[in-house]
């Protein structure tokens, strides 16, 4: 038995065999950007650089039949241009030379290309630089399309094992068959642990050591709460697993005995204990553990587990979907939050120094507004099914909420003229996720129904510390007296307008943060399925 040691990321017990995720450098890495392993890198790109030529060849020979020749054409020129010497020579230079992935290296050049061709002066060859960009993203797609097979390609229970995994990956992964994960990456904050937890499964993350694809198949017991990952256990271990899982069980039919029981102190304060979810899969968790309301539907993952752009028909299929299952209990909405450590290949988002204070959430929203359009219709339409409220992420100034919410008047009056229903009375809220945000609650109050505090991001602005650096995370805390009178001044601007409060990061679901959210005045905590009923009965506790 070989003992190893990460950090507690997601409680529980788990027993089964591992499947060790492929090697990084044979693997798509969306997030990933340089490469230790070039000739890996330059084998995925001919691969790749290979099945979209065919691809074009077929849809030429399609468009041949039933359009015409010069339509033909296009994509005959399309395989030219794939092939040409210097946008090749370029490629594979980028992963030569610079250590790029093969998907840095496709984007960068296709950008340096397109870039060349727009400067010149002949119309034709400025025209080219739209075809590059076509290719080059028909090129990244099937580059990334790998990333989805690997994880889509498990079809029995297993402990994830990996260096890291990506929030789009983890999404992918089918629950019915994840028992754990392990990461030797990763921290407690990052949205691969939170999605751990909200999958109520146990999670280890940033281990001394990978397990790596040598022990594929291989046994291994996790105990999530002490961070500890035994392989191939002994029978001793495997037996005191058993029993860890028995006094799970056990604690779990006392929790059932909280069901259906008000969400109130000793004193009569009334909390709304609400769930997080990323997507229409966790319904039955929250469900099932009496959440009494969602507030946090992290609407991002639903882009995340997609190859292209979900269609407003797609969205609105989920959206109503979790509005019908919640009856009269709120669903709450979050815009598109994409950007920081959530990339969507497919979006072409630019390469940043410093993703998270970057290009991320309603900045991406504001400036691409065919995308949030679309979001805001699906959102507004499914509001007519259910009780929805909708809420923007990352906000740090007035005027971001008036743009908001200036799109949203808008995707109302075209649905009222199309004379599709919606909530005529939807809540809008924002997050207050930034200093900056907190600093100035009392004017943003002005301009939405509610505010729900997402302390993952406070406490990373606050505290200048990176959410997804596992050394730091002794410093990033929510309980510093910096972080707690940011939440108690948004409350108290809250209270002041007349509108409620929420919680929805990590810390609204921390026992010794809860009594001094509740002394502050928070009317909500939004928090993974699994902590609701224990949240309840430490609620019912304080007087
Ligand atoms: C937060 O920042 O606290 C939050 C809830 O949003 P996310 O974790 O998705 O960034
Ligand atoms: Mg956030």
């Amino acid at each position: 038995m070989i003992i190893i040691k990460g950090k507690s990321a997601s409680s529980g017990v788990a027993v089964a065999p591992i499947a060790a995720k492929p090697d990084a450098s044979d693997e798509d890495r969306v997030t990933l950007l340089t490469s230790l392993n070039p000739e890996a890198e330059l084998r995925r790109f001919h691969a790749a650089q290979e099945k979209v030529i065919a691809q074009l060849g077929e849809l030429a020979e399609k468009a041949r039949q039933e359009i015409g020749e010069e339509e033909a054409g296009i994509f005959e020129t399309h395989q030219m241009m794939l092939q040409d010497p210097d946008l090749v020579d370029m490629i594979e230079g980028l992963m030569t030379d610079n250590h790029l992935t093969a998907e840095g290296a496709v984007e960068r050049a296709g950008e340096q290309f397109a870039a060349m061709l727009e400067s010149m002066d002949d119309e034709y060859m400025k025209a080219r630089a739209a075809d590059v960009h076509d290719i080059m993203g028909q090129v990244l797609r099937t580059l990334m399309k790998r990333d989805f097979d690997w994880a889509a390609k498990i079809d029995h229970p297993v402990i994830i094992c990996a260096d890291d995994l990506t929030p789009s990956e983890t999404v992918q992964l089918n629950k019915d068959f994840i028992m754990g994960f392990v990461t030797s990456g990763g921290s407690a904050n990052s949205h691969t642990a939170i999605l751990a937890r909200t999958m109520g499964i146990p999670a280890i993350v940033h281990t001394e050591k990978v397990i790596g694809e040598d022990w594929n198949g291989k046994l291994a017991a996790l105990d999530g709460a002490t961070g500890t990952v035994y392989l191939d256990p002994e029978p001793e271990t495997l037996a005191s697993m058993k029993k860890k899982l028995e006094a799970e069980e056990k604690g779990k039919e006392d929790m059932d005995a909280l069901k259906g029981l008000p969400t109130q102190t000793k004193t009569g304060r009334s909390i709304a204990l609400y769930a997080n979810i990323g997507q229409e899969g966790d319904l039955p968790g929250v469900l099932e553990n009496d959440a009494e309301g969602i507030g946090l539907f992290r609407s991002e993952f639903l882009y995340l587990r997609k190859n292209d752009y979900p269609t407003e028909e797609d969205l609105f299929e989920a959206y109503k979907e979790g509005a019908q299952a919640m009856g009269q209990r709120k669903l709450i909405i979050r815009t598109l939050d994409i950007g920081a450590d959530k990339r969507v290949g497919y979006f072409n988002l630019p390469e940043e120094e410093n993703p998270a204070l970057g290009f991320r959430a309603i900045r991406i929203c504001l400036a691409r507004p065919e995308i949030f359009y679309t979001q805001l219709r699906a959102i507004l339409r499914a509001s007519h099914y259910g009780n929805v409220a909708v809420m923007f992420p990352m906000i740090t100034s007035v005027e971001e909420v008036r743009a908001a919410k200036e799109l949203l008047h808008l995707a109302e009056v075209k649905l009222h003229e199309e004379g599709i229903p919606f909530d005529p009375n939807l809540e809008v809220g924002i997050m207050i996720e930034t200093p900056a945000s907190a600093v100035i609650s009392d004017e943003l109050a002005q301009e939405v129904d509610f505010f729900s505090i997402g302390t993952n991001d406070l406490v990373q602005y606050t505290l200048a510390v990176d959410r997804q650096n596992a050394q730091l995370e002794e410093l990033g805390k929510a309980s510093h007296p910096a972080v707690l009178r940011l939440i108690h001044k948004t409350i108290r601007a809250g209270h002041d307008a007349g509108i409620w409060v929420g919680i929805c990061g990590e810390a609204a679901a921390d026992p010794e943060l809860i009594p001094i959210f509740i002394e502050m005045g928070v009317d909500e905590l939004s928090m993974s399925a699994a902590r609701i009923l224990p949240t309840r009965k430490l609620i019912r506790s304080l007087s």
